[in-house]
């Protein structure tokens, strides 16, 4: 009855933890993707001014042109990046799947460090491109070896997560600028997903943008701003590839929702560096009560720790922690091994006390 593509795509694990939360009564949640925080209040106001002046029709396809002035001349503030060639994407998962839809033909490949954001490798599958991951375990970071070891002559396309969901690996400039270099050697576009920018603790964030003139950036505002469920985000990407997007995007979503580019504009004036403190405090919490009952590679931002299991699989470990009420992932949702789990610290700190209790208890148990 579906059509072929649909055979190569697995309903998201994250997901089925999700419904598996309707069955557990008073579940302590660590297992969700977005930040705990709402929306800051004068961007909700300035949304729902949005609505009542009248800001309900299609914006352009390519955005509301304030908004992405207000984009250009951040990209320029924050990364000295000049580009105008700018989309208003609805959501980051819109602008990743246009930047597919814009390169990837039938039979490409798509190098995907693994773990990865469960989309990345659906999306390549979706249009008939072929998903190559890349082993980054057991420290989760990406090397110009490793793409050397990937790469085939079928190879287009390089995913890089910068912070990374579900490792939390961040990538410094350095170690950037020699992705880059590796990738350009063999010709390869970047997808560059940076919807985490806010959530880097060790070292300044920066952009792939700087770095690589192949790059097609992709991010929102859905993290930063605690506003997933509004659905807007941007890409940033060479003028042909950007134009290539914005014509797809007319004949999917067609735009963002206007009330809501209209609200970012205002989001862009907050200044977002009291969220970066206040999470990093949550990552040296969590890592400093688990460190000693499991093996984690620290990660340096996003919300997540993904350290191994102590005993079985992800599965059987995940099992346990239902039945003491805790919710996290199972490693393999977003990885090709079923060794580790997902932690998100995206939780008021009271709920990450009783899951850090939760998860040394269930260490505690070692081999059965
Ligand atoms: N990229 C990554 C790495 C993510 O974790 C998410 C959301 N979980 C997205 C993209 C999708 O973001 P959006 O909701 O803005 O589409």
């Amino acid at each position: 009855m579906l059509a072929r593509r649909l055979q190569n795509i697995e309903e998201s694990g994250i997901r089925k933890i999700f419904s598996r939360i309707q069955s557990v009564k008073d579940p302590i949640d660590l297992s969700i993707g977005q930040p705990h925080f709402d929306v800051p209040p004068e961007v909700k106001q300035a949304a729902i001014a949005a609505i009542e002046e009248g800001a309900n029709r299609y914006t352009p396809t390519s955005g509301m042109p304030e908004l992405r002035r207000r984009i250009s001349a951040e990209l320029l503030r924050k990364h000295g990046v000049r580009t105008d060639s700018i989309l208003v994407t609805s959501g980051a998962a819109g602008g990743l799947t246009l930047a597919v839809l814009a390169l990837l033909n039938e039979g490409d490949g798509a190098l995907i460090p693994d773990p990865y954001f469960i989309v990345y490798k659906n999306v390549v599958s979706a249009v008939g491109g072929v998903p190559q991951f890349i082993d980054t375990y057991p420290d989760f970071k990406l090397t110009p070896a490793r793409i050397r070891a990937a790469v085939t002559p079928a190879t287009r396309m390089l995913f890089l997560n910068n912070p990374n969901n579900p490792t939390g690996a961040a990538y410094t400039g350095a170690e950037l600028r020699a992705i880059a270099a590796e990738a350009e050697r063999h010709g390869l576009w970047i997808v560059s997903d940076e919807i985490y920018e806010a959530f880097c603790y060790d070292f300044p964030f920066e952009s792939m943008l700087k770095f690589s003139e192949r790059c097609i950036l992709v991010t929102a505002f859905s993290k930063t701003y605690g506003m997933p469920g509004w659905r807007v985000g941007y890409a940033a990407a060479p003028r042909e590839v950007c134009d290539a997007m914005q014509v797809l995007s007319q004949f999917s979503y067609v735009c963002a929702p206007t009330p809501f580019q209209k609200a970012c504009i205002r989001a862009l004036d907050l200044d977002v560096s009291g969220i970066t403190k206040e999470y990093r405090a949550k990552r040296d919490f969590v890592v400093g009560a688990l460190r000693e009952r499991f093996e984690i590679a620290v990660p340096g931002g996003a919300f997540y720790v993904f350290p191994r299991v102590p005993w079985g699989t992800d599965e059987e470990f995940i099992e346990a922690a239902i039945a003491e009420r805790l919710l996290v992932v199972p490693g393999n949702a977003c990885s090709r091994r079923h060794t580790h789990f997902r932690v998100s610290y995206a939780a008021a700190d009271g709920v990450l006390e009783k899951g850090v209790e939760v998860l040394n208890r269930l260490a505690a148990r070692g081999a059965r």
